[in-house]
């Protein structure tokens, strides 16, 4: 068997900083620590931050008053802000940049007086915060039905958003039906959807031809995870989504001589260079890591843990 690792794969910018902030406050202040939704969407990450003290709420009415609360990278909306200030809980705000861009944008056109159309899925974190923005102005649409069910004029203005971790080809089917039905439907200044999706999705479509079976690695409310795996299924490679090793299954390797392992955005390293080693352990697998790729991007910290770090460092 030959293992093929796809790069880039895995953590992007905006989880790196929503992890390293969780981790620099559980060093800085300890637990008890809270986060509002998942940190990032993946088990092993959470359940790792379980074990140190940290406690993960749906709600913030479930945070002590005048404890901190750390917004997961797939951001809140103005009204959990709003609730969090009324129990004087000390926010830390681990939002992604790249879902804030789209939570300007909402906020900008909605001033306008535009018609704003939501690509996205209903009830994913990320969705319900940027519709929270300008829930007057928004209408969120997961399919070409949705658009179709929608009944603007052409004196609207109009324009399209998407969330960030979409496949590229899935939006641009909503996108043409949008297009389709109302022409005069602009298009956001820059793409939503965010680098580190539009390069782990390039990769798979790129090396999932070349083998008989592909591994994402990562959890199974992961948007980025599961679109990886749609996408090498469509392009006919079968796919299969796992969080970690436990998951391998022998009865998927029958007839299989090359598997491409990639992982979403949110998905530790340790748990994809764990399963390849299973692999090689039990089928006796090559690896060969394709070429390693530096996408370049970085983010700091939130504002108020650099001001708290600063503040502690004597
Ligand atoms: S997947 Fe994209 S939008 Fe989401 S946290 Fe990573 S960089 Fe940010």
């Amino acid at each position: 068997m030959k293992v093929i690792l796809a790069n880039p794969r895995g953590f992007c910018a905006g989880v790196h900083m929503a992890i390293d902030t969780v981790q620099e406050l559980i060093d800085l202040i300890g637990p008890p620590l809270w986060v509002f939704h998942e940190i990032v969407h993946n088990k092993h990450v959470v359940e790792r931050f379980i074990e140190q003290g940290v406690t993960f709420v749906d709600s913030i009415d479930e945070v002590p008053e005048g404890q901190t609360v750390v917004f997961s990278a797939h951001g809140v909306s103005p009204a959990v802000r709003e609730r969090a200030k009324a129990r004087s809980l000390r926010m830390i705000d681990a939002t992604c940049p790249l879902v804030t861009k789209v939570h300007v944008e909402a906020r900008r056109y909605a001033k306008q007086g535009c018609k704003i159309l939501l690509v996205g899925h209903a009830g994913h974190d990320e969705v319900e915060g940027t519709f929270g923005e300008a829930p007057d102005a928004i209408t969120i649409v997961e399919s070409p039905a949705d658009v179709e069910a929608t009944n603007f004029s052409a004196d609207d203005q109009l324009i399209y958003l998407t969330q960030t971790t979409l496949s590229i080809d899935d939006a641009n089917v909503i996108i043409g039906a949008i297009k389709a039905k109302y022409p005069h439907c602009k298009a956001p200044p820059k793409e939503d959807i965010c680098y580190a999706t539009t390069n782990r999705q390039h990769a798979v479509r790129d090396m999932a031809k070349d083998a008989d079976l592909t591994l994402v690695v990562g959890s199974q409310n992961s948007s980025n995870s599961v679109r990886l795996t749609e996408i090498s299924e469509t392009d006919g490679t079968p796919a299969r989504l796992l969080d970690d090793k436990s998951g391998l299954d022998d009865g998927w390797f029958e007839g299989v001589e090359t598997v491409l392992v990639t992982a979403g955005a949110s998905a530790p390293d340790d748990l994809v260079q764990a399963i390849v080693q299973e692999l090689a352990d039990r089928f006796g697998a090559e690896v060969e890591e394709s070429t390693p790729v530096d996408e370049g991007m970085q983010f700091a910290l939130p504002v108020t843990l650099r001001v708290m770090k600063s503040q502690a460092t004597p």
